[in-house]
């Protein structure tokens, strides 16, 4: 008989079943409750019921396994004998949360029922234990509202309605005279658990249960179905979590932190999240639960309070966050609660952080000691780099609107950067109102895990309550949004959609500001300008050593360069282009799209008049005009680039692009070329293809056309040839776009070398120079054996290899490709993430069949992949020499080749390269 599995874990009494490695099976909660158990920390027992059980009871009708009764029983005897306390004595009760805990964090995307065990027996029993009646109706009604809410379904029904159970408090508060929660009395709670109770009953048929049996059954079912809530998929698709990974669910002993003001509850970060400076970074409430930390309903406390009001305490926390850094060798984020003045532990996890604290932490932890460089570069997540390259407001506009009183408040600066946009107050309409292309700033009063499609559709997120680690707050962090949180001078009235500060009344649709660096709130939009590192390396206006988050940036920059071994190109057409990649530290061009050149001024009439033209006269004529042109560009991309290679590619325009359609450009270009306007509108119709991206493009052009391929081919030679003149070495490589037959190749180059030779000749001079092609057709890569043998390099394009290997059409695919996403047929789009099994297994191919055919053959991709850390990795494993990317992705595929060194030790992509060698080698001996 196959064996049980072991479903429930049990931890407390200095002991725990669990460790921190277990995580899939015990969720980030749990084995992390275990490993501060084993470690010695303070925790309150409980037992944690595995992920395992979700995935059973999702595959079985949400039923539980047989077993699992049984093995929650057991543990739950454990937990009595180890609290001395019993679940639903009259006299002696033990109460306990139930809280998700999934392998992943996904803070608030799932339910938690506190206090539970609490009916109206064991509620004596509890006064006469702890003589304190208010703070034991307190918990009750709490816990009344919240199974209420959670697991029988009490909640408001449309966007704009209060919370039921927050009407009937505000109700017994206004019929009371009083304001704060804290200022009703024992007996006045009792009437809400009693009011809350008959709503439920009223509202959805249920009665409230008294067994504690089966209040804390229903709770597990509870959390076991938030699993599959609308906020939990929409987070899980957010951040790439598989529904099969399932959730925890954690029971644990109450300990309370509303017990009077020697109780209390925080949570803290063991350094700065949104900085990463490293300082005890927290929040606490005397006289609190968790809920209202987090929540944001009270505005908490800075822990270094906590050291004046209680040294010792604070001695014990602190001693208690070097611990957990130095176990866990990584920032932490930890919730505590002080009950009676004892310290607990509640959890602990590895704290979300910001771009900016990312970077910092992970560059300060090495020279803690704590962890390498490799590692350091391991933590930082490529695409966080984005946050530093986001951009700040410009300072001059931003004080000269403070200095004209366009400042509205100041919050906390709990997401750094700037964002303007216009206000909505709800989640519903950020998501609308950016739908229909506008730029919003999601205002709340308090955030809730219901806002998360909202807030993610917001530049920014605006909140009148909670502090640094309340909802909003931790969520914009770890989306990378900018956020102020806590601005409670804001009014915020949703029922008319407005906001009032200091008696200006804003209305939905007004502009604002957020400066999430210093909290401010500034009506009205200001321009945004680069961030700390832009000024530094593209703008130039800031000096590095006046620049701590641009220093930061560079060591990391630099230790990624240590490991990585592929190279990094970037896709420039213009000198400035080129500039500020190399800024960012790109190593060359790797693709030089010459189109793209004749967007300039000037320069697309003569592009036209090369397209529409009639005879072989007119294109000359065409072409003589655009020489010049291109060979200016062409020398300051030599110039930009010192020596570094460039890869130009001959012409590849999809033809459509660049022909005018509008009847007064039509008219303009006839005159231009002295022809009649309806000869260039018949023109025109008679170069409509239906689908022109795989029409008359690419080297199919300058085969038709050998005139346009000449005039290329001399513009980037005399470049090359004057820029050398001038004492810059210069490093072209040409190439030849969309081939999928060798003979193109064969037609092409011989006219390449033809005017390379021919222009050496009459500059006087000699330059290196390669001829090589795109891989962008499947035929290609099939025969890139022989196309090998007269290429010199290979350049994947990645763009037209997916459009043809898939049979999509790049245009216009987003009809079908983003519902083929959502039904998971491609896990991503294909277009944005390299699809490894197809399109990279045809790369695959070519670079085998390449570089048997060659050996040394230089191998790239330029295809937007090139800037995408995934499909990095995949290049870095099937061994190409080079990605090329787009200026301000240089840096985060720089990073991100270093990871895919570092994560890939094996180097399985050399020893292939190594096998082809060797096999080519044998081979040509035969
Ligand atoms: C490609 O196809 O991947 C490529 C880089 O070329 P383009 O996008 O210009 O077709
Ligand atoms: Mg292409």
């Amino acid at each position: 008989m196959a064996k049980v599995p072991k479903y429930v874990y049990f931890f407390g009494s200095g002991k725990a079943e669990g460790k921190a490695e277990m995580k899939n099976l015990l969720g980030g909660k749990g084995a992390n409750l275990a490993e501060m158990v084993n470690i010695g920390l303070p925790v309150p027992p409980g037992f944690t019921i595995t992920t395992e059980v979700c995935s059973v009871y999702y595959q079985n009708k949400q039923k539980y396994p047989k077993s699992l009764e049984k093995e929650v029983r057991t543990a739950l005897t454990k937990v009595e004998k180890a609290m001395g306390a019993k679940f639903g004595d009259a006299k002696n009760p033990l109460l306990v949360s139930i809280r998700s805990g999934a392998r992943a964090s996904m803070p608030g995307m799932m339910d938690t029922i506190l206090n539970l065990g609490l009916n109206d027996q064991t509620v004596a029993g509890l006064v006469a234990k702890t003589k304190n009646e208010r703070f034991v109706y307190d918990s009750y009604r709490r816990f009344v509202q919240m199974y209420g809410d959670v697991v029988l379904g009490l909640k408001p029904v449309n966007k704009d309605d209060i919370d039921p159970f927050e009407e009937i408090i505000e109700a017994k508060k206004h019929a009371k005279g009083v304001k704060l929660d804290t200022e009703l009395t024992a007996e006045d709670l009792k009437e809400l658990v009693v009011k809350f109770k008959a709503a439920i009953k009223a509202k959805t048929g249920h009665d409230f249960p008294e067994d504690p049996l089966v209040q804390m059954w229903g709770a597990i079912g509870a959390v076991f179905s938030s699993w599959m809530n609308d906020r939990a998929i929409a987070y899980r698709k957010m951040y790439d979590i598989p529904e099969s990974w399932g959730t925890a669910v954690n029971v644990q002993t109450m300990v309370f932190g509303n017990m009077g003001e020697d109780s209390g509850t925080g949570v803290a970060f063991t350094r700065d999240a949104a900085t990463g400076e490293n300082y005890f970074y927290g929040e606490y409430l005397m006289n609190a639960q968790g809920e209202d930390v987090v929540a944001g309903t009270r505005t908490p406390l800075h822990i270094s309070k906590l050291k004046e009001q209680d040294p010792k305490l604070y001695g014990q926390l602190d001693k208690i966050r070097k611990t957990l850094e130095k176990h866990y060798r990584d920032m932490m984020d930890i919730e505590f609660t002080i009950q009676q003045g004892k310290l607990y532990m509640l959890q602990c996890r590895v704290g979300k952080r910001t771009a900016f604290a990312a970077i910092k932490i992970a560059v300060d932890m090495v020279g803690d000691k704590f962890i390498s460089e490799k590692e350091a570069l391991t933590r930082i997540e490529p695409d966080q780099l984005n946050q530093l390259l986001r951009p700040i407001f410009d300072v001059k506009e931003k004080d000269a609107a403070v200095k004209s009183g366009r400042l509205l408040a100041k919050g906390l600066n709990a997401g750094p950067g700037a964002a303007t946009g216009r206000i909505v107050f709800n989640a519903v309409d950020a998501e609308a109102w950016k739908n229909r292309g506008e730029k919003v700033i999601l205002t709340r009063i308090e955030t809730s895990p219901e806002d998360i499609k909202g807030m993610d559709a917001s530049e920014g997120i605006l909140t009148a309550r909670g502090g640094m680690t309340s909802h909003a707050a931790l969520v914009a962090r770890q989306m990378g949004k900018v956020c102020v949180a806590g601005c409670d001078e804001l009014i915020i009235d949703y029922a008319k959609h407005t906001m009032t500060v200091k008696g200006r009344v804003l209305n939905e649709g007004d502009w604002i500001s957020l400066d999430g660096t210093t909290g401010q709130v500034i009506e009205g939009k200001i321009q945004t300008k680069p961030s700390e590192v832009l000024q530094v390396l593209v703008e130039k206006t800031l000096d590095a050593k006046d620049a701590p988050v641009y220093q930061t940036f560079a060591k990391v920059m630099q230790w990624a360069d240590k490991y990585r071994t592929l190279k990094i190109r970037t896709n420039a057409d213009q000198p400035d282009q080129a500039a500020n990649a190399i800024a960012f530290g790109a190593e060359g061009i790797g693709l030089c799209r010459t189109e793209h050149m004749f967007f300039g001024e000037g320069k697309i009439g003569p592009m036209r008049e090369m397209i529409l033209a009639d005879t072989l006269e007119q294109r000359k004529a065409a072409l003589a005009k655009l020489l010049p042109l291109q060979r200016a560009d062409f020398a300051g991309i030599f110039e930009a680039m010192h020596g570094k290679p460039v890869t130009i590619r001959t012409i590849d325009p999809p033809l459509h692009e660049f022909v005018p359609h509008e009847e007064k450009e039509q008219r303009a270009l006839a005159q231009a070329m002295k022809i009649s306007y309806e000869k260039v509108k018949e023109r025109v119709e008679g170069l409509h293809e239906f689908n022109p991206m795989l029409g008359f493009r690419g080297c199919r052009l300058g085969i038709i056309f050998p005139e346009i391929t000449e005039m290329q081919a001399r513009a980037i030679f005399e470049a090359a040839a004057d820029t050398q003149k001038k004492g810059i070495a210069v490093e072209p490589e040409v190439m030849i776009p969309l081939v999928g037959n060798v003979k193109e190749l064969v037609n092409q180059e011989k006219l390449v070398r033809k005017v390379a030779e021919a222009v050496m000749k009459e500059k006087g001079v000699k330059f290196k120079y390669l001829v090589g092609t795109m891989i962008e057709i499947p035929r290609g890569a099939i025969t890139a054996d022989e196309i090998a043998a007269v290429a010199e390099f290979f350049s994947f394009g990645t763009n037209d290899l997916t459009q043809t290997t898939l049979g999509v059409s790049r245009d216009d695919a987003a009809r079908f490709l983003i519902p083929y996403v959502a039904k998971e047929i491609y896990t991503k789009d294909p277009f944005e993430v390299l699809d490894r099994d197809g399109v990279g297994k045809v790369m695959k191919i070519a670079v085998e069949k390449g570089r048997a055919a060659r050996p040394g053959i230089k191998l790239g991709i330029c295809g937007e992949h090139g800037g995408d850390p995934s499909s990095i990795e995949f290049c870095h494993l099937i061994g190409l020499n080079y990605v090329s990317c787009s200026p301000f992705r240089v840096p985060i595929a720089r990073l991100a080749a270093a990871r895919a060194a570092l994560l890939n030790p094996a180097e399985p992509a050399k020893k292939a390269a190594k096998k082809v060698n060797k096999k080519a080698k044998t081979s040509r001996k035969k």
